[in-house]
């Protein structure tokens, strides 16, 4: 096979936009401003072949990947445009897009402080620990990707601040906190995409957990969205032979592989690039399973999950999750109430073959747990929404149904009012003591 090699584009390649559409000075202009904020990067398969140049505007992966000046509240555009305007690069500059990166929320359900685990009494960075079983790694050259969402939560780690940054350390510590936690199942390497990381790095932080004292850990859940953004990774890539050749040592192991691949469309695992990486996958033993949320103008109705999780059963695919936009960045321009959230999923969920109802949501990923959205019912005269946790921080809460008053306009769990009191334990934020209730 040909091989493809990756060309990343940033805001100083904006020109490349003109050779594939009708683009304005200003246009390109708003672009930039936007992209002082929020993260941008696209690549020759995003352009080339994910991206209809026919009608841009209403492509998913356009509205997907490019940026757009409504993304920011009118007041920020014009603080940043005008402080570009006043000579770029002092420091002006610098402090407006700090103080607006400080205002969209840039760590939701307050990663950064309840859910760094200890290890000999100090905090174990890059790691994430919150659900019994399960634990989050983030190894710190996978925090990036190989083309950037822009409604991504994880978009601190993409602007440059360090200060945002969450990132394992190449200290290794990490291993140490996994083998002396038993109770850990499942490690999930997440970023970013850490499969933007060459094989031999990757490696560093699989092998370690294949050996006799990580016996506990049995499966080894890989986050990505490389199918969609460069499916090459597992094909023709120079290290894609290594990369395969490692995933296969983790099922060979014995474990449990599962590539979590983040897919938002449909249009995504049907190039033939994509469906050669998920055949390769599957022959060497690989779970792929796929999660997403809905996003506004993107995949935002019934007929494209429908589409999305029958092409994923046809291929091999698991349908995961389906998530509801996380309350961070530019949600405002992304984002779909519950309710619609709820219709779209209900919408596709009852057109398909049981073996694509594995999907679960609307799912909302908060503080205390994984909140679906199972319904909207009629209690005593009163319309409201029933929700339960699907995963929790108090493992107890897990399937049992609690109460929202419905709103048709909520979009996230903070703006949900309980319907008695004994549905507010379930909707409040958890209390710092009950941060580590597993330990
Ligand atoms: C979703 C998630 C997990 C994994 O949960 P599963 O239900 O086992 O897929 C683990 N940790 C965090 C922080 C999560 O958000
Ligand atoms: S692929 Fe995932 S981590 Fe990367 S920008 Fe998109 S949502 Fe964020």
């Amino acid at each position: 096979m040909a091989r493809k090699t990756l060309k990343l584009y940033g805001l100083q390649h904006l020109d490349i936009l003109r050779h594939y559409r009708d683009i304005s000075d200003r246009a390109l202009h708003e672009f930039s401003v936007v992209g002082k904020v929020l993260p941008f990067r696209v690549n020759n398969y995003v352009l080339d072949e994910l991206i209809d140049w026919s009608r841009p505007d209403e492509d998913p992966f356009y509205r997907l990947t490019m940026l757009d000046r409504r993304m920011l509240a009118p007041a920020d555009f014009d603080a940043v445009d005008r402080a570009m305007r006043n000579g770029g690069a002092g420091t002006a500059l610098a402090d407006v897009t700090a103080a607006i990166h400080r205002r969209l929320n840039p760590h939701p359900a307050n990663q950064m402080t309840t859910n760094v685990p200890l290890l000999n009494g100090s905090g174990v960075s890059g790691l994430q620990h919150k659900y019994t079983e399960t634990c989050l790694v983030f190894p710190s050259s996978g925090q990036t990707c190989a083309a950037y969402c822009s409604f991504c939560f994880r978009w601190p780690q993409f602007v440059g601040d360090r200060s945002l940054r969450m990132a394992t350390d190449e200290s290794q510590r990490f291993v140490s906190y996994i083998r002396e936690h038993k109770e850990i199942t499942d490690v999930l390497l997440t970023g970013g995409d850490p499969l933007i990381m060459r094989a031999s790095v990757l490696r560093r932080y699989i092998e370690p957990l294949l050996g006799p004292d990580s016996a506990h850990v049995t499966t080894i859940r890989i986050g990505t969205k490389m199918l969609g953004f460069w499916p090459y990774r597992f094909t023709t890539d120079d290290d894609a032979d290594d990369l395969i050749r490692l995933l296969e040592e983790v099922v060979q192991s014995g474990r449990h592989l599962a590539i979590m691949m983040h897919i938002s469309h449909p249009r995504e695992i049907e190039t033939s690039a994509a469906r050669d990486a998920v055949r390769r996958l599957l022959s060497i033993g690989a779970v792929l399973r796929s999660q997403s949320p809905v996003v506004r103008d993107v995949n935002d109705d019934a007929e494209t999950w429908r589409e999305l999780w029958t092409s994923e059963v046809r291929q091999g695919i698991f349908p995961y999750y389906m998530f509801v936009l996380r309350d961070t960045g530019p949600r405002a321009f992304f984002e779909v109430p519950l309710s619609r959230a709820l219709d779209v999923y209900r919408g596709a969920v009852s057109q398909v073959s049981g073996l694509a109802r594995s999907a679960r949501g609307p799912i909302m990923s908060t503080d205390m747990g994984k909140i679906s959205v199972d319904g909207v019912a009629d209690f005593g005269g009163t319309r409201i929404f029933v929700l339960s946790y699907v995963q929790a921080r108090v493992a107890e809460w897990v399937k049992r149904p609690f109460f929202a008053r419905y709103d048709d306009a909520a979009t996230w769990v903070d703006s949900l009012q309980p319907l008695t009191s004994s549905d507010r334990m379930f909707l409040s934020r958890p209390e710092p003591r009950l941060a580590r209730a597993h330990h």
